[in-house]
């Protein structure tokens, strides 16, 4: 076994499997260079609405991307790190764009919601957050 060779457990690839094959086929790019989990694919009502309730979440059902069949969003947090360190969440997001990047891709990150490379020009951090950019102009909306 290599220093290099991650692998997604079964809890992470059943939610991967949950979402759009594009977010599938950039995270398991992403795993064999970086160690990472999925804590998020589809989304349902009550899963929503709970988020909302906790301020996980800006959105109602069915409003977030999380609430597609297939997902059209998916939550990866670092790993072993998970929620500790923002410092590999953003070694982590620089992994994602590059492998999005390198199969023409386009994904919005919840740690810069308007991709303008700037992180403090925003109120709802949501880092494990990320969504295919389907074209929209949704500069700086929310749609976790
Ligand atoms: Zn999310």
């Amino acid at each position: 076994m290599t220093q290099n060779s991650y692998s997604f457990g079964k809890a992470s690839l059943r939610r991967l499997a949950e979402c759009h094959p594009q977010l599938q086929h950039v995270m398991r790019r992403v795993i064999q260079h970086r160690d990472c989990a999925i804590v998020c694919g589809f989304r349902g009502k009550e899963a929503q609405n709970t988020a909302f309730a906790e301020g996980k979440s800006k959105l109602q059902f069915p409003e977030s991307k999380h609430n597609q069949t297939p997902a059209l969003a998916v939550d990866v947090v670092p790993w072993p790190e998970k929620w500790a360190s923002e410092a590999a969440f953003t070694e982590l997001a620089e992994i994602i764009r590059r492998e999005a990047k390198s199969i023409d891709v386009r994904l919005r990150w919840g740690g810069d919601w308007d991709s303008d490379g700037d992180r403090t020009d925003q109120q709802f951090h949501d880092l494990p957050h990320w969504e295919l950019a389907l074209g929209e102009l949704a500069l700086g909306k929310s749609t976790t």
